[in-house]
């Protein structure tokens, strides 16, 4: 059964043929890991990374602790999302502190890294570049211009569209015919949407079935969770 991979979300909703990597922001105020795994499990997979919005320096050691444990579990996919945010009011040089730490842990753990970027792309490229990351790095929601794209395209990053597809006007409507296929992942984020109309739109878009496109993503899944 082609399955709608969601490859970031927050959504607590399963859906039909859906396949989710559900957000764990370990760093996130009243975060219990325990409590998502009595909800979650069996068959769920997650991601578990701590978010720049959330950082506080005193609690960085600590967060990077239960995270180091909980990606023992084989449930746990991928790092993050984790990454970098100039909008944010956290100090910068920090987040890009706790962001490495993340990188390093991953490329130990050998599992890919969903990544929230905001207006800190240039940075984002010149990590991946200088630490010489070899685990699939993800950039989770974009909805940039088209050089930014290309440029992450050209550095070997996987692009996640969401939302923003649903609006024709997007910077990620315009970027999605660019993105080659095989470096393309699509997701819910937080939004009120469902997965299986991204990839109605999407497939539009790219003048593909749904059917074709549910399969080259899962590729992509394949690939980037064998690593
Ligand atoms: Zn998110």
């Amino acid at each position: 059964m082609p399955l709608f991979i969601d490859i970031h979300t927050h959504q607590l909703t399963v859906e039909e043929n859906g396949l989710r990597i559900h957000n764990l922001a370990v760093n996130q105020p009243g975060f219990c890991a325990d409590e998502y795994f009595r909800i979650y499990h069996t068959e769920r997979f997650f991601s578990a990374g701590i978010h720049p919005w959330f950082l506080q320096r005193e609690l960085v050691g600590k967060g990077m602790e239960i995270l180091e444990n909980l990606l023992e579990n084989q449930q746990i996919l991928m790092v993050g999302e984790c990454g970098l945010d100039r909008i944010v009011s956290i100090d910068f040089e920090f987040q890009k502190e706790v962001f490495i730490r993340q990188i390093l842990l991953a490329e130990k753990l050998q599992k890919p890294l969903i990544i929230h970027c905001v207006r800190a792309f240039p940075e984002l490229i010149a990590i991946k570049k200088r630490l010489n990351v070899k685990v699939p790095m993800i950039v989770h929601g974009f909805n940039n211009n088209l050089q930014i794209c290309e440029q992450l395209v050209k550095n070997q990053f996987y692009i996640s569209l969401g939302a923003a597809l649903l609006n024709p006007g997007s910077n990620a409507s315009k970027a999605v015919c660019t993105v080659p296929l095989n470096q393309l992942f699509l997701e819910t984020d937080d939004k009120n949407c469902t997965i299986s109309s991204i990839f109605a739109v999407t497939s539009e878009y790219l003048g593909l079935s749904i059917e074709d496109l549910q399969e080259a993503i899962a590729q992509n899944f394949r690939k980037i969770t064998e690593i």
